[in-house]
Parts: structure tokens; C-alpha cells; sequence
């Protein structure tokens, strides 16, 4: 018999990864966590049902999510991660040297537990001395803190469920007070291709936009996100993420990459019309 993990993209069009064997299923206080092996993709984690990561294209969301604003500001220090449990955005910032504190902020200590167990390709990191764990709601968290973070990375599910309030105008606003003067926030900013997708996207635009000075998207190619085409948030209170690219900075840090380059930095702020379009009619 054939096992296939099949999750709804859109209300017509479904994503199939045909699975060799379930390693991991168990539910949480906050969701259902589930952990399969496949050929084409590898290791792969879904809670609720929505694809999180695959061990063949994480790289992709994580360099993404983490060196477009270290290369923008190579003096970040101090950063806040809010969600990515998986351990994929804290594996990718311990490769700078320069980073001084890692905070991860994720509200489900299973998802920690079950990556740390069966995804050492993203959890390896979490040991690091410069990473503390923090098991608690990130919208909870950035209302009442007392820290400044020169980087916060919102790695969150979507605007449903446990993450939804990790969409709010109240989160981002205190978001850029955390932020320290030249803070850049980035955040998964979800797609713009399929309707609802779009919409959520939209949302979540429009209420950056109003709460930082300098608010901009990029995007990637991510395979196994609904329709591919994935787009992060770039907010900051001073740095604009092109004419403050310090590219020759950044490429002195000697890193290796699999997705993320000089070139890809500057392309991937490029927008389609049809994404201007949905981001103007917010802005
Ligand atoms: N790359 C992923 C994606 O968008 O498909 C995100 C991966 S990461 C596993 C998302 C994490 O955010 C989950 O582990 C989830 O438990 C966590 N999360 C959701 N809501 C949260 C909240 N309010 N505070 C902190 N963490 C949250």
C-alpha cells in the first residue's frame, strides 16, 4: 500500500510527498506535530497538517530568513527568534561569529523536543552557549520585555492557531520597540499566489507598513510551501535592505551557502507586478 501526505494548497489544488515511513505523531497542547521519511524530500515535519520543513529544501526558507538582514547590518549582536523551533534559523545565525546572544522564544516544547531527536539537520545548533530557549507565547513575550535585539526573526506558522497573534499590529508594535535603533525585523510573510494566501499576506504587509519607516518584501523559491512561491518581510527603523547592503562586509564573514548570494540579495528584492500590486494596494 502507498502512503502519501497530501496537504490542500488552495480549494483546488492539493500538494502530494509520497512517504516511505511516519517516524514521529503526537499532539500537543497547542497542535498536532508529525514527523515522516520520504525519497524525494527527505525527513520531513508538518504540524497540523501544514508542511513546515523538508531536510531537501529547508536551506532555502533558513538562509533566507537570517543572512538577508546580517548582510544588511554585520553588527548585529543580539537577535530574538520568535517560533522556529525545528532550530533552522538558530543553525544558520551561529555560523557568525560576531552573534553574541541567541534568543528563541517558541511556544511548543515538543517541537523542540521532536527536532532535537529526529532533525538534527536543523536542531544541531540549539546546544550552542550563545542560544537560550525560551518556552512561551512570543506575542506574550515581546508585550512585557525589558531587552533590545539588534535582529528579530519571526519563524512562525501562519496566521492561524498558535501563530496568530504573531500577525498583529500589537506584536509588531512592540516588535519595533524591542528593536534597537538600527534593529531590523524579518518575518515569513506567507505567499502572495493563492487567494487566502494572499489575503493573509496582505494583512500582515499593511500592518508592518504602518508601524515601521522602512518596510519591504522579498521572496523565494521554496518547493514544498504552497504554490513555491514564498515572500519574507524586511522592516526597519534606519536600514533600507538594498542601499544599505553591505555586500563586501557580508562576503568578508567567508560563509557557505547553498541559496543565499550577493546577487540573489538584490534579485530577490525584485518583485513580480502582480506582488507590487497587492503590496501597493495596502500601502
Ligand atoms: N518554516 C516554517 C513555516 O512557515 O512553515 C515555520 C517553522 S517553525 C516550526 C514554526 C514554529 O512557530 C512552530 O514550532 C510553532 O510552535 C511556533 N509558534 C507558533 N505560534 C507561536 C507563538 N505564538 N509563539 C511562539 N512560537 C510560536
Amino acid at each position: 500500500m502507498e502512503l502519501w501526505f497530501t496537504e490542500n494548497h488552495a480549494p483546488g489544488a492539493r500538494f502530494s510527498i509520497k512517504v516511505e515511513k511516519q517516524v514521529y505523531s503526537q499532539k500537543s497542547e497547542y497542535q498536532q506535530i508529525d514527523i515522516f521519511d520520504s525519497k524525494e524530500f527527505g525527513r520531513f515535519m508538518t504540524l497540523d497538517g501544514y508542511m513546515m520543513l523538508t531536510q531537501r529544501d529547508e536551506f532555502i526558507y533558513h538562509e533566507m530568513i537570517t543572512h538577508t538582514a546580517m548582510a544588511v547590518n554585520p553588527k548585529i549582536q543580539k537577535v530574538l527568534v520568535i517560533g522556529g523551533g525545528d532550530g533552522g534559523a538558530v543553525r544558520e545565525l551561529t555560523k557568525y561569529q560576531s552573534i553574541q546572544t541567541i534568543h528563541l522564544v517558541e511556544i511548543d516544547e515538543m517541537v523542540i523536543e521532536a527536532s532535537k531527536k529526529y532533525m538534527p539537520f536543523t536542531s544541531d545548533k540549539l546546544n550552542d552557549p550563545r542560544v537560550l530557549i525560551m518556552i512561551c507565547d512570543g506575542l506574550r513575550y515581546v508585550r512585557s520585555c525589558k531587552e533590545a535585539y539588534d535582529l528579530i526573526i519571526v519563524d512562525s506558522t501562519d496566521p492561524f492557531g498558535p501563530g496568530e497573534g504573531l500577525f498583529t499590529k500589537e506584536f509588531y508594535g512592540n516588535c519595533e520597540d524591542i528593536l534597537s535603533p538600527e534593529g531590523i525585523l524579518i518575518n515569513q510573510h506567507e505567499s502572495p499566489f493563492y487567494g487566502e494566501d494572499a489575503l493573509a499576506m496582505q494583512r500582515a504587509h499593511k500592518r508592518i507598513y504602518e508601524t515601521f519607516p522602512i518596510s519591504k518584501c522579498y521572496q523565494a523559491h521554496i518547493p514544498t510551501y504552497p504554490s513555491g512561491h514564498w515572500l519574507f518581510g524586511f522592516a526597519s527603523k534606519k536600514y533600507d535592505p538594498i542601499n544599505d547592503f553591505k555586500e563586501e562586509e557580508w562576503t568578508k564573514f567567508g560563509l557557505e551557502t547553498k541559496y543565499y548570494n550577493r546577487e540573489l540579495h538584490k534579485g530577490a528584492f525584485c518583485l513580480p507586478n502582480y506582488v507590487k500590486e497587492l503590496l501597493n494596494e495596502v500601502e
